[in-house]
């Protein structure tokens, strides 16, 4: 099977060739620029950005994977969750090229795909891990066993702000743009993440083990910020985007080791955007070795959104058996993850 993936559920366009687990090549274009000055993705302009990369950005793909548009097999496109009119951009064109090459479509959860992210680089997943979700709308310990065939557990979820969101709202607060994630990583290099001692939420004893809550960190970074400008001092912006990237950094940390500790399993896997930021990625890995745990976090060009990533899922589902969704099914733009398809089949 030669397997398309496409990603279109927020600001990047994403086109990825994957086959047996291995990734051909890739194509990936990104509005996130053309977002800047409104702090934020505007659904519109995400939408028409991504009808207007989609045909080049697929050329490149298929240029980078050396195949050509004839010799996909199978397509697989994010079907949800995500901006709805974004989503429905990629989809539609899914649908249009596997019914044009007659091939099988998949429809996929995108956060099925952070996960796959990690095979395409690592190798199958293990018979049972612990998966930490860590996105601009998702933050989630899952506990998964067969990625595409098994119902996946969430043993929690956040309450409020994903781990990226607060990451984005921060950096907005610190007047460092959109988008935050790398800013703040970035802003970081150089502050002290000791200078500030930022709430670590939901971590004492009778608080729901797995379940996260960022909301009261962002408000207690603006508090910081705003005491500092009240009495007119200058705000050590290096600082308090090092102390903040600790603290979030922590209870991710934390929360999800207790999950493979508690569960008696010996591997972590940490996936979406926010498993780019560096402090996370050394973090774990130095409390995952004192801890006898196995790590594993795709390299930093998987974590954020791609069409890699749900290609992989694509291909994994051709290998297990499943069958195709039909060409007429609708997107699932606030889709909960259940499954790796979707829609989910019947009698999942
Ligand atoms: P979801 O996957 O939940 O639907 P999304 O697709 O928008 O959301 P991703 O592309 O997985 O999210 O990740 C984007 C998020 O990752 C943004 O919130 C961004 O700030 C964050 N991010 C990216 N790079 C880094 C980094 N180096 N450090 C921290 N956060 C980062
Ligand atoms: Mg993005
Ligand atoms: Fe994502």
């Amino acid at each position: 099977a030669v397997v398309l993936g496409v990603e279109s559920s927020c600001d990047e366009t994403g086109f990825g060739i994957v086959s047996e687990g291995r990734l051909l090549g890739q194509g990936l274009a990104s509005s996130a620029a053309q977002h800047a000055e409104f702090g934020g993705v505007v659904p519109e302009i995400a939408a028409r950005a991504h009808l207007d990369a989609a045909a080049p950005t697929l050329r490149l793909a298929l240029a980078d994977a050396g195949v050509e548009l004839g010799d996909i097999t199978h397509v697989a496109a994010t079907s949800g969750p995500g901006l709805a009119t974004a989503v429905h951009v990629g989809l539609a064109a899914a649908k249009s090229i596997a019914w044009a090459l007659d091939v099988p479509l998949y429809g996929v959860h995108h956060l099925a795909g952070h996960a796959a992210a990690d095979t395409l680089a690592h190798g199958p997943l293990p018979e049972e891990s612990i998966i930490l979700i860590v996105s601009g709308g998702h933050t989630s310990i899952l506990h998964v066993r067969d990625l595409v065939r098994d119902p996946i557990e969430h043993l929690g979820d956040t309450l409020d702000d994903a781990a990226g969101e607060a990451f984005d709202k921060v950096a907005r607060l610190l007047g460092l743009g959109y988008p935050g994630g790398p800013a703040i990583s970035r802003a970081a290099l150089e502050g002290d993440p000791t200078a500030f001692s930022f709430p670590r939420a939901m971590l004492r004893p009778g608080d729901a083990p797995y379940t996260f809550s960022f909301s009261g960190l962002k408000t207690a970074v603006a508090r910081t910020v705003e005491s500092l400008e009240r009495a007119g001092e200058p705000v050590p912006v290096a600082d308090i985007a090092a102390s903040f990237e600790q603290a979030v950094v922590d209870v991710l940390v934390t929360k999800s080791l207790r999950a493979v500790q508690a569960k008696c399993l010996s591997t972590l896997v940490i996936v979406g955007g926010v498993a780019a930021n560096a402090r996370l990625r050394a973090v774990a890995q130095e409390r995952c070795d004192a801890a006898g745990v196995e790590l594993r976090i795709p390299p930093m060009s998987l974590c954020t959104d791609n069409g890699a990533m749900i290609a992989a899922v694509g291909d994994l589902l051709v290998r297990s058996g499943a069958g195709p969704s039909s060409l007429g099914f609708a997107a699932d733009p606030s889709a909960v993850l259940h499954g790796a398809q979707l829609p989910l089949p019947e009698g999942f």
